[in-house]
């Protein structure tokens, strides 16, 4: 039975509860959900499991992972992980290539799992990157706190004309503050930006002594036993790995997931696929795993026209202090599973910008911030954008506040409440619609390892021969990735005879990995490479009663299991 859902809209708990529940009672076959721990605050953290029960447990098959919302502003990310879940339960049986994968493979997908943040920011004026594991604001103990001093519903910024100031009013659009240049001294009035809020603790009343502190609420991307480090070396790592209740949760599903064989951790902003390395540069890759990721997110980039990029070469703005302790670096470099963390969303391409910056790594031009405010003009019938409006400040005296909105412009979408024109109405949909597809083609990559050719050759009363070929169908080798070989967290290919007495060898055999049909790309000399094996003969000699069935199963961790029945006559 369909069960409709409105994507224009974001989903705050409740409502994505719902629509869980939903979907769970609509398709009670092919979807279970359920809570894998509980939030600080007490919300649960869903996980929804897709596949077709009747082809195998999800357990047997190699699973496709999902998460969203880690960071609480980023909306669109539960959205595209739910629509992703729909999409798949709503065409299974008339969608080939989805029916296919529900058939073969399973879907894990938590669409929010830092549901206390995610509340915060859809819900209060507060700019927020954790779990809301502390109150909004008190993360800041000192200096300007973050706050809606104007009451409108909104925090902006407050601009303050000083002398000393490093921003001066574009002479092109009022409301748009360009830096001043060093050179700068007869273009006044110069201002200070500051972000919206009051200050807090002991302040002796002047600007100059004022200070402004990024909020240091925890980061749940940097809380995950890769890299960790401290809070002095990395801001929101928490007091140890998998401190904060939320990832701990997500780590433990993951790790009691081993048939896992594929991730994507989404993110907002910046219209990009993210790989790894988030520490280190492409050099240090495994090359055969570099390779892995270009051919996988090639697929992803001509769906949604967002590059692959890495994370350390083109992502980090210091590469002396790459993140560390994030999900991605902790299922890539230390599991070795094909992990993308795709950043959904540029709002600087919906402006129409041609080369935009990558998120916050450098200061736009005055001609991009013109043609951002112009898009939201336009776009978004200047919702995105608060005039600025004098106030008298109860301790900072005359400030005007005003500026850019963040959550619906440059964070998320714009929902179709905020949208003013087709072409806006169409940015969310498409970016939900395409990202889903990029997963399908991701997850369809998993190795999947399938007995043929099977064999009972009778070699005297009651002395049979059973054989058969284990091979791996999928593209990845059942090891998926170099490092999961190295690292060892890809369990090999086995395969088990039962139903009989195995008088020689042994009854459950080792084939170690096998190929995938990546390894036989060889796009420019086929001749000139050699390639692994997919697929190996197994042989066991049994002593059975003529009549009776054997099964032999094969199977590895991340590459599902297949069992066939033979009878010996
Ligand atoms: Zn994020």
């Amino acid at each position: 039975m369909p069960y409709p859902i409105d994507f224009s809209e974001y989903f705050d708990y409740e409502a994505l509860t719902a629509h869980l529940k939903g979907l769970a009672a609509a398709y009670p076959t092919l979807a279970t959900l359920a809570s894998i721990g509980r939030s600080f605050q007490g919300r649960d953290i869903w996980a929804l499991t897709l596949t077709n029960p009747a082809t195998g447990p999800d357990t047997d098959k190699p699973a496709f992972y999902i998460d969203a919302n880690i960071h609480a502003e980023e909306v669109a990310t539960t959205s595209v992980a739910l629509y992703t879940a729909w999409y798949l339960l709503e065409n299974y049986g008339t969608d080939p290539e989805v029916t296919w994968l529900l058939d073969n493979t399973a879907f894990y997908i938590l669409p929010r799992t830092n549901p206390d943040g995610a509340e915060i920011s859809l819900k209060t004026p507060h700019h927020w990157c954790g779990n809301g594991r502390y109150k909004p604001g008190e993360e800041q103990t000192y200096g300007l706190v973050q706050r809606d001093v104007n009451g409108d519903g909104l925090i902006v910024q407050m601009r303050i004309e000083d002398p000393a100031g490093e921003w001066k009013v574009s002479q092109r659009d009022p409301r748009l503050m360009i830096l001043r240049q060093p050179g700068d001294v007869a273009d006044g009035p110069y201002y200070r930006l500051f972000r919206e809020g009051v200050v807090v603790g002991e302040w002796d009343g002047s600007l100059n002594s004022l200070t402004f502190h990024l909020p240091r609420d925890g980061n749940l991307n940097r809380n995950f036993p890769a890299g960790w480090r401290p809070e002095f070396r990395q801001y929101g790592a928490g007091d140890f790995p998998l401190s904060e209740p939320e990832s701990r949760a997500v780590a433990e599903f993951i790790l009691t997931h081993r048939n896992i064989a594929g991730m994507q951790c989404y993110h907002t902003h910046g219209g990009v696929h993210l790989r790894p390395s988030l520490v280190a540069p492409d050099a240090t890759l495994p090359r055969a795993d570099l390779a892995l990721y270009k051919r996988i997110g090639a697929m992803g980039t001509a769906l949604t026209g967002y590059p692959v990029i890495s994370v350390y070469e083109e992502f980090t703005a210091e590469p002396d202090k790459p993140r560390v302790g994030s999900l991605m670096q902790w299922s890539y470099d230390e599991m070795g599973i094909v992990t993308f963390s795709t950043e959904l969303w540029n709002p600087e391409l919906a402006a129409g910008i041609a080369e935009p910056a990558k998120y916050q790594l450098r200061a736009r031009s005055e001609d991009d911030e013109l043609a951002l405010l112009r898009y939201n003009d336009e776009h978004l019938g200047g919702a995105g954008f608060v005039n600025w409006t004098p106030f008298d400040h109860p301790q900072l005296g005359k400030v005007e506040i005003g500026g850019w909105t963040h959550m619906y412009t440059f964070r998320n979408p714009p929902p179709a409440s905020l949208a003013k024109t087709d072409k806006a109405r169409e940015f969310l949909p498409t970016t939900l619609h395409t990202n889903c597809l990029f997963t399908l083609k991701h997850a369809a990559v998993a190795p999947l390892v399938r007995i043929s050719a099977v064999r009972a050759e009778r070699l005297a009363d009651g002395l049979y021969k059973v054989s058969a070929l284990v091979g791996n169908v999928g593209f990845l080798p059942t090891n998926m990735t170099e490092i999961a070989k190295a690292h060892g967290t890809a369990g090999t290919v086995k395969a088990t005879l039962s139903g009989a007495e195995v008088v020689m060898g042994p009854t459950t055999q080792d084939l170690g990995h096998l190929a995938g049909r990546d390894d036989r790309v060889a796009t420019w000399s086929p001749w000139m490479r050699e390639w692994g094996q997919t697929g190996r003969v197994v042989e066991w000699l049994v002593r059975a009663e003529a009549g009776s069935e054997v099964t032999l199963t094969a199977g590895a961790d991340r590459a599902g299991v297949h069992r066939q029945t033979v009878k010996l006559d």
